[in-house]
């Protein structure tokens, strides 16, 4: 893998070990973070004591300006060859009667407007470059459906299984492949962020393998999707769930 790969979302959780992840086998990212200044900066850390460079830039994948100047940004370290549309947010957990309308958008804003924008604005760069390679972080709620908890999360995640299916289909002759990864229970803050810090360990007895995953096991998947030994894998989304 030449030239650069954005992350959004890089700062903390499964987009943090994606960048640490391509630290590791030498591949730059410039990865985004919203709020959490510190937490990006370890990971830049982190990245550069593996000998290589991470750049961090704020910005709100929902907002078309920061989109813009992020891949702006981006570019200047190089031609931009990898996007992993990673930020993401669930909301608070929430039955579906009192799901409130600002949420609703909000959760709709940053999964599929923000995924949205950052795909249209590498695709508009990979083609002139001469392709490159997006993974959708999506979540196995897509399939499962998110009930009593944040259906509009879930929904949001089937929006991006689409994009990954149509773009795919789309630039697949500008040798961009588009696919997608739908983690299971994933060890991360996001679940504090909903409401419930330990709901990986509620849940884990649903799961096949009888634990929750960690936001390694999934940065694996998303580097094997954007490297060349998937070359012939588009338009098609893998779980990572330990089979539930
Ligand atoms: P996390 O630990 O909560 O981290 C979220 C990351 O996204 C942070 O870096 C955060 O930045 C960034 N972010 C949030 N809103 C943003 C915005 N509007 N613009 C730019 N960046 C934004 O989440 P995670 O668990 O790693 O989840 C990463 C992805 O995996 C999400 O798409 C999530 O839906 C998906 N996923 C997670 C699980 C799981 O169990 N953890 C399961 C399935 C799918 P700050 O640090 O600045 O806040």
């Amino acid at each position: 893998m030449q030239g650069t790969v954005v992350v959004t979302g890089g700062s903390r959780g499964i987009g943090a070990a994606v960048v640490r992840a391509l630290a590791a086998r030498g591949v730059r990212t410039c990865f985004t973070y919203s709020t959490h200044r510190e937490a990006a900066d370890v990971v830049a850390a982190q990245a550069a004591d593996l000998g290589t460079e991470a750049v961090p830039v704020q910005a709100d994948v929902s907002v078309e300006g920061e989109v813009r100047r992020l891949f702006t940004q981006a570019q200047q370290l190089g031609p931009i060859t990898g996007l992993v549309n990673n930020a993401g947010i669930t909301g608070r957990q929430s039955a579906f009667v009192d799901l409130e309308v600002e949420r609703v958008r909000r959760v709709l804003d940053v999964n599929v407007v923000g995924a949205f924008l950052c795909a249209r604005e590498a695709v508009r760069r990979m083609a002139a470059t001469g392709g490159g390679t997006i993974v959708n972080v999506s979540s196995r709620a897509a399939v499962l459906g998110g009930a009593g908890e944040y259906v509009d999360y879930a929904a949001s995640k089937a929006a991006v299984d689409a994009m990954t299916v149509g773009l795919a289909r789309e630039v697949a002759a500008h040798g961009i492949r588009v696919a997608g990864v739908r983690p299971g229970l994933i060890r991360t803050d996001i679940h504090a962020s909903a409401g419930e810090p330990e709901r990986v360990e509620r849940l884990k007895g649903t799961v096949p393998m009888g634990r929750g995953g960690e936001a390694d096991e999934v940065a694996e998947a998303v580097v094997w999707l954007l490297s060349d030994a998937a070359s012939y894998v588009t338009g098609t989304t893998l779980d990572v769930s330990g089979g539930r």
